[in-house]
């Protein structure tokens, strides 16, 4: 099943997300000396304004690189050989950042988890109390696991950490979560936090960065894995402080834009606007599963995600079709199933420059996708989203 794309794309995956005209137009910028004094200026009002999204006052280091890139300092940065990191499993991306530090040389514990119910923080305590030799480097946390749709209470991590007094680091992924879900680098004692521009910063991918605290500056000056682009002393070094090598000067003037577009619209009411539309998503959801249809992948509803919604497709069931019809017919991205959860769940990514519209015309779409697939469900779930909306748009 598929037509000619015509119309413009409903972009419903978790990530990449959606670019908004006018940081398109400040992306389109031309080639400037990245020494000019008046890019500096754009450059430190980027570095000051990352800084508020991420609620912190300590240091920022920025890479030309996806978030990988900025995994991959965390853990250079702060980790020796041999070194011990606690990974609280989430679902795919807290299994990719473990992998990745076994390639370095790190070893890693996980604290087990159903990827959906999510952690137990006593279980995180136990490790923690258990490490009495306090081997235990750095705790390492995904605070949205955009494969399954629910996000990690950090603050009640660090309050495990300071009840056990374990002297760790706290480092945290916040690449779907950032300037989507309230995040507070500095009030929940975050050590070193891990971002992307491609999510809810609504800019190309090709940026990331860390937030970085005095005490995980204090522990880089001891850390011995091997590192080079990557070095933050030599980072911290340049003008540009916190960038080595070319700085993607057009991406920075994105950056301002997107910085202008959050505070304009301001952090807290961002945030509302995601929780809007996320519970829109779900009550279109958990309209579908009556018949056995489609459910919600997060069974703790205290922790269901506001920026990507996994949706569990039933039994005998292909998630993949209901991409490809999305995409084939209706010329609708949604995000597909990673890792162990390819083919059961499709994921619908609400996170960025989205409104009302745009969700619901995406809603219709997946509704119409189920019924082409002959999908068991209760029609009415996109009713069910209006509803709510429109509730909600009376408060407004
Ligand atoms: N962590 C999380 C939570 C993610 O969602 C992603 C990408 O989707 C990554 C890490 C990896 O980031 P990137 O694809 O930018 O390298």
């Amino acid at each position: 099943m598929s037509r000619l794309p015509r119309g413009r794309q409903f972009f419903a995956n978790p990530g990449p997300t959606n670019i908004p005209d006018s940081i398109l137009h400040a992306v389109a910028h031309v080639t400037v000396d990245f020494n000019d004094p008046a890019f500096l200026k754009v450059y430190d009002a980027c570095i000051e304004g990352l800084k508020r999204v991420l609620k912190t006052r300590q240091h920022l280091l920025m890479y030309t690189a996806s978030g990988h890139g900025a995994w991959e300092a965390s853990l250079v940065n702060l980790m020796s050989p041999g070194d011990l990191v606690l990974i609280l499993e989430t679902g795919n991306f807290s299994e990719s950042w473990a992998r990745m530090a076994e390639g370095l040389g790190v070893r890693v514990q996980t604290v087990p988890a159903d990827w959906r119910r999510g952690i137990d923080i006593a279980a995180v305590r136990a490790a923690l109390d258990a490490d009495t030799a306090r081997e235990i480097k750095a705790v390492c946390v995904v605070h949205n696991e955009t494969a399954t749709g629910m996000s990690l209470p950090v603050g009640e991590v660090r309050a495990a950490m300071d009840a056990a007094s374990h002297p760790a680091l706290l480092l945290v992924d916040t690449i779907s979560s950032l300037g989507s879900i309230d995040f507070r680098m500095d009030e929940w004692g975050v050590d070193c936090a891990v971002g992307g521009s491609q999510k809810g910063l609504m800019l190309p991918t090709g940026m990331s960065f860390t937030g970085v605290s005095d005490k995980a500056l204090e522990a880089h000056k001891s850390a011995k894995l091997a590192k080079h682009y990557f070095n933050w002393t030599v980072m911290l070094g340049r003008r540009h402080k916190g960038f080595v090598g070319t700085v993607p000067t057009t991406l920075f003037y994105g950056l301002q834009e997107s910085l202008r577009r959050i505070e304009e619209e301001g952090l807290e009411q961002v945030f509302a606007r995601h929780t809007r539309l996320a519970e829109a998503v779900r009550r279109c959801v958990r309209h579908w599963s009556g018949n056995n249809g489609p459910q919600l992948f997060c069974l703790t509803p205290s922790r269901v995600s506001d920026s990507v919604t996994a949706v569990l497709m039933p039994e005998g069931h292909d998630a993949e079709a209901i991409r490809r019809t999305c995409m084939g017919m209706f010329n609708v991205s949604l995000g597909g199933g990673l890792s162990r959860l390819n083919g059961q769940v499709f994921r619908i990514g609400h996170l960025g420059d989205l409104n009302e519209p745009m969700v619901l015309g995406t809603l219709a779409s997946v509704e119409m996708a189920l019924q082409l697939n002959g999908v068991p469900h209760a029609s009415g779930g996109v009713a069910a989203a209006m509803a709510f909306l429109a509730e909600a748009a009376k408060s407004a």
